[in-house]
């Protein structure tokens, strides 16, 4: 019989119990459990927030952060490395190195882990690394605890699939991101594996224009040269297609480009051809699809505004902006801080430019109802601060509700 493996963990170290008093008082939110328990409304003076019914901190991300704080736990005398960000909270990542874990950042989308030697213990996140970095991690020896989310790990064997049987991943995602890096990554499993990653339905026009052949060869390899694999070639590549995508991407976007690129093909080439060469799989996660479908459902009822919290490079709160922006008044802010009660003030991502736009008497004048989501990667204490200052803005104090 081999002996275990003692330097791969995935499923943490049963240390549960022993973190979690700290879990609770770095990331509960009394607020919140008051919003729940009273069913997603608050309502103080003419300010009502209603929330919700499904936000914030999602499966994937509870495990992975639960899991860097045992191994921490576990390790108290190690040196401690984490791939990139565990998660895309700027204050999770703060709080872990607060605890001493070291956040290696990449340069030009490559890590350098020329410092990690074998005593070291590195921490995977939960989107999961290339499988380059992986090897490279394994091969040092180290201790390495593996938090990549199940949710990913799907997309990857989907990938995986369509390499071993010569399609090329059409993956919906945003190819800089880890998440999408790390999937794409996995084409390598299979010799002439390939992948290529569309942004958005924009995009993948330029795909359908391709297999229409009204696209250029030239013009396309240098629109997504650093989209696709290093030897990807749309006259080749396009023959055999598998839709795939980021698991935290538009769930309405993802199918459509699933539908419209199946659709070039059958026009391009006949339904028996595409039968034969053509595949697609819904990879969204079901904590992003829960959490897009609740806030659709909160968009049905009368809302002044929407607010949505969460890190500004977070994917799945970027969908959760979009989705809000659409219907009504939005503004999609990192944390409370973003909100000036003082001055009356609110600083958030424009959702279609992306830049941080400040605005004045946000709230405006006389009942206000105030819709509120968070992303997959926000903390319940903050978003119970959000709300806090939404109340204050109005001269409320949200402690003082009965
Ligand atoms: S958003 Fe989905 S895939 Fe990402 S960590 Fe959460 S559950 Fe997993």
């Amino acid at each position: 019989m081999n002996a275990p493996d003692t330097t791969y963990f995935r499923k943490g170290f049963g240390l549960k119990q022993d973190v979690e008093a700290t879990l609770s008082a770095d990331y509960a939110g009394q607020l919140v459990d008051l919003l729940r328990a009273r069913d997603y409304r608050l309502a103080a003076g003419d300010v009502t927030v209603r929330l919700a019914k499904e936000f914030g901190f999602c499966y994937g991300v509870e495990r992975a952060v639960e899991y860097a704080y045992q191994t921490r736990h576990k390790f108290p005398d190690r040196r401690v490395y984490l791939v990139g960000e565990i998660i895309h909270n700027p204050h999770v990542n703060q709080r872990l190195r607060e605890m001493g874990i070291e956040i290696l950042l990449p340069a030009g989308g490559v890590f350098d882990y020329s410092a990690i030697s074998a005593d070291d213990v590195v921490i995977l996140p939960a989107f999961g690394v290339t499988m380059t970095d992986f090897q490279t991690l394994r091969d040092k020896g180290c201790v390495v605890v593996d938090t990549t989310c199940g949710s990913v790990l799907n997309v990857w064997k989907r990938v995986e699939v369509y390499a071993r049987d010569g399609f090329t991943s059409l993956i919906h995602g945003k190819y800089y991101h880890e998440e999408t890096r790390a999937t794409a990554s996995q084409v390598e499993k299979f010799p002439g594996g390939t992948y290529l990653v569309v942004r958005n339905m924009d995009e993948a026009h330029d795909v359908t224009e391709y297999l229409a052949g009204r696209g250029d060869r030239a013009a396309f390899l240098a629109k997504y040269g650093r989209a696709a694999s290093a030897h990807f070639d749309p006259d080749v590549h396009l023959r055999r297609i598998g839709v795939a995508n980021q698991t935290t991407m538009l769930a309405r976007e993802s199918l459509a480009i699933g539908e419209e690129v199946g659709r070039a093909m059958t026009s391009a080439k006949g339904d028996a051809y595409r039968a034969e060469n053509f595949r697609t799989f819904d990879t969204i996660c079901s904590a992003t699809q829960d959490r897009q479908d609740a806030v659709n459902a909160l968009l049905l009822e009368p809302l002044d505004v929407m607010l949505v919290v969460g890190g500004f490079n977070s994917s799945n709160t970027l969908s959760l902006a979009a989705l809000c922006a659409e219907k009504v008044r939005t503004f999609h802010v990192e944390d409370a801080l973003c909100i000036d009660p003082v001055r009356g003030t609110i600083r958030a991502r424009d959702t279609v430019s992306g830049a941080e736009v400040e605005t004045a008497d946000w709230l405006r004048s006389g009942a206000v109802t105030v819709g509120l989501t968070a992303g997959a990667s926000t903390p319940n204490n903050k978003i119970g601060d959000t709300v806090a200052r939404v109340f204050a803005t109005r001269g409320i104090d949200p402690m003082s509700i009965g």
